[in-house]
């Protein structure tokens, strides 16, 4: 493991953070907090933290000491000074002297002392850096160090490894109860450069920022050297033979296999029929994961439970093991997905009770789904209730790999208990890192909007991403949609679709389902206008027009419906018809007869996957400025009619223009509504010749 510390960044922070009255110490804290938090191998996800202990002027202008440390759930990665609270030293080391506090009264007592009141709540680590007594102090929980520590005999290999470089403080849930021992631990070997919190993680102390970062890089380099000199190779089973091996393939098995997982990783809602708590996906597939899911005791380890405490809140204590699938046999696979995620519910479930009961009963239930899920001969998938938590949840899952497989390369793997597992799981600081969150209607849903980069489209994926949807835009104009991905934001994907072309329709289909792991709503909304009397108009017109205007939402609903089929949780097909399907205009023949057929497509749908929980809607919007009626239409047309370009956009009853955002809505509403199929919503501000009937 190399330094990351550079003389000149260092100076560079130094000299801007005093322009802002920010001083050396903290702004080399914050330089060193950064380079720890940006090497996954020692930081993952606001796991780790640090310190410093300093003087400031509180809001009456006296000096005192004070102790800056993280705050709960910060990145350390993008930390600032101001993510580095200041709470009053001696106030807090007062409570040396008790045996034991309640969370939520040392929660209290923290926020009582922070010099600025509306600060951020300090780091649940923090009583460690309060009674520790070093001016600088750096704690991670680095992969090597793990591998040493999560060992049946860790204090031992510790001891031959960094020789009395680091005091031993055995395993004790994080908080109030392990600061006090740690700093006892401290107290019987004062010369040590830092603390091993066994099963946990490593701290290290400096008398300046240097120091400590310098001192966690040299002892987490020593035992990388030591897993590297003293590993054993590890029997990995004999893949499937080429031709049926997964992993050959892994992104085009990844959206085949995805929809499978994401849909056995499912469950209904208690109350709500038809509603379903899903998960997005993040599928890896690097070469020491795919050696770790052909492990031939992959069952027995995926018992083993998490590398570091913190870790359980969002990957859970254990991954889900699937079988190895083949493509001819994915029926197969799918049943035994199904089966073995049950198992894995109902075994979270009983975790639960049987944990809850021993803490007298005083802790609610989080969902029983898993967070991750390991795939033999195909790779990992990270699952969360977005595509932010299933990165996380991906990249926690290949440290607990890699952490694992050196463990047992250098000896064998061994986590905490179930009860310190739960213990951490359902610690309520621990759950604050993930912040009350409040869900999003969308919440672990997909949505795909074909004609994404146009006014309706890019309309419609800001409304179901605004909602908590992941979104995918589909679109002709690849950097188009790339723009407004951009725009939507967070995770949103832009996806090239040609949707008078099957290939390129399912391709984008395929990409979505390896990207999120599927799909839930899909917004049909490519088309565009051609004109002609029908009498006389080419043939050649009415087959464009028919190609995209009926086919493409033919082919777009096909290639959702396989999607939604193997997730096995319903879905919801929705349609961008024109009033055209039901009040055709003069010459408009070439567009509206297609749209009319659209219509019936949409009922067809309707009524064949209905059994399925498919549900399928339309909406009938007219007069919406986008590419099918642009600023030159509208200059024409309403000069035709003798009206002002305001008159005649809200020409309706309610006499009111219509935008993109309201036919946006009104998706959304139907997305919705899951007690509502084959129906249409009119969007044109009252249009009674346009009505439905
Ligand atoms: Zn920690």
């Amino acid at each position: 493991m190399k330094s990351g510390w550079v003389d000149r960044d260092a100076e560079a922070i130094v000299a801007e953070g005093a322009k802002v009255g920010v001083d050396r110490d903290l702004s080399l804290r914050v330089y060193t907090t950064r380079l720890l938090g940006r090497d996954p191998k020692l930081v993952l996800h606001s796991g780790g933290n640090t310190s410093l202990k300093t003087r400031m002027r509180d809001l009456f202008g006296e000096e005192v000491d004070v102790l800056r440390v993280k705050s709960t759930g910060a990145d350390m990665a993008n930390i600032e000074a101001s993510g580095l609270p200041a709470v009053r030293l001696l106030p807090m080391r007062k409570l040396r002297t008790l045996d034991a506090i309640e969370d939520d009264e040392l929660v209290s007592i923290e926020r009582a002392n922070l010099i600025d009141p509306a600060a951020p709540n300090p780091s649940v680590e923090m009583m460690l850096h309060t009674f520790l007594p070093h001016k600088f102090i750096d704690h991670t929980h680095a992969t090597a160090i793990l591998s040493v520590i999560d060992q049946p005999h860790g204090k031992k290999l510790c001891e031959e490894i960094f020789g009395g470089r680091l005091a031993f403080v055995p395993y004790l849930r994080p908080g109030f109860g392990l600061a006090k021992k740690a700093v006892a631990v401290f107290e019987t070997m004062p010369a040590c450069e830092g603390l091993i919190l066994s099963k946990h993680g490593i701290v290290t102390f400096g008398d300046n920022a240097r120091e400590a970062y310098d001192r966690m890089i040299g002892l987490v380099s020593l035992a990388e050297e030591f897993i590297a000199r003293d590993r054993k190779s590890l029997a990995v089973r004999a893949l499937a033979k080429a031709p049926e091996r997964a992993a050959d393939k892994p992104a085009m098995m990844a959206a085949r296999i995805a929809p499978i997982v994401r849909g056995a990783c499912s469950e209904k809602h208690d109350t709500i029929e038809g509603a379903w708590r899903r998960l997005v996906i993040e599928f890896r597939a690097s070469d020491p994961v795919l050696n770790f899911v052909n492990r031939g005791d992959l069952e027995r380890i995926s018992k083993a439970g998490v590398i570091t405490p913190d870790h359980t809140i969002r990957t859970k204590n254990w991954p889900l093991v699937l079988t190895s699938p083949t493509p001819d046999r994915l029926a197969d696979f799918a049943g035994q997905a199904r089966e073995r995620s049950h198992a894995f519910t109902k075994h979270y479930r009983q975790y639960f009770a049987r944990n809850n009961q021993r803490v007298g009963g005083k802790v609610i239930a989080l969902d029983p789904l898993p967070r991750v899920a390991l795939v033999p001969g195909l790779g990992l998938f990270g699952l969360g209730r977005s595509k932010a938590d299933a990165i996380i949840a991906a990249d926690i899952a290949e440290a607990w790999v890699e952490g694992v497989t050196n463990a047992d390369a250098i000896g064998t793997f061994e986590s905490i208990s179930e009860a310190d597992m739960f213990d951490c799981e359902y610690w309520p600081l621990e759950q604050a890192k993930l912040g009350k969150r409040k869900e999003l209607p969308f919440a672990g849903q997909i949505a795909a909007i074909t004609g994404g980069a146009g006014a309706i489209g890019a309309a419609t994926a800001k409304a179901f991403a605004a909602a908590g949807a992941e979104v995918a835009l589909l679109d002709l104009d690849r950097a188009a949609a790339r723009e407004e991905a951009n725009a939507v934001g967070g995770h949103a994907l832009a996806v090239t679709c040609d949707v008078t072309d099957a290939g390129s329709v399912s391709a984008a289909f395929d990409k979505i389902a390896e990207h999120f792991g599927g799909v839930d709503i899909v917004v049909s909304n490519a088309g565009a206008a051609w004109q002609g009397r029908i009498g006389e108009v080419d043939e050649e017109i009415l087959e464009k027009s028919f190609a995209l205007n009926f086919y493409g939402h033919q082919r777009v609903a096909q290639a959702a419906v396989r999607i939604m089929c193997a997730q096995g949780t319903g879905g919801c097909l929705l349609f961008n018809i024109s009033k055209q399907a039901v009040n055709p205009g003069p010459n408009f023949g070439p567009y509206g007869i297609p749209k009319a057929a659209a219509l019936a497509l949409m009922r067809q749908y309707a009524l064949d996957y209905g059994a399925d929980g498919i549900r399928a809607n339309a909406v009938n919007a007219d007069r919406i400025r986008s590419g099918l009626l642009t600023p030159d239409m509208i200059a024409s047309r309403s000069k035709a009619r003798g009206l002002g370009e305001k008159d005649y956009m809200s020409g309706n009853l309610l006499g009111r223009e219509v935008t993109a955002e309201d036919v946006a809505q009104a998706f959304l509403n139907h997305a919705l509504a899951l007690k509502t199929t084959a129906d249409v919503t009119t969007v044109d501000g009252g249009n009674i010749a346009a009505a439905m009937r």
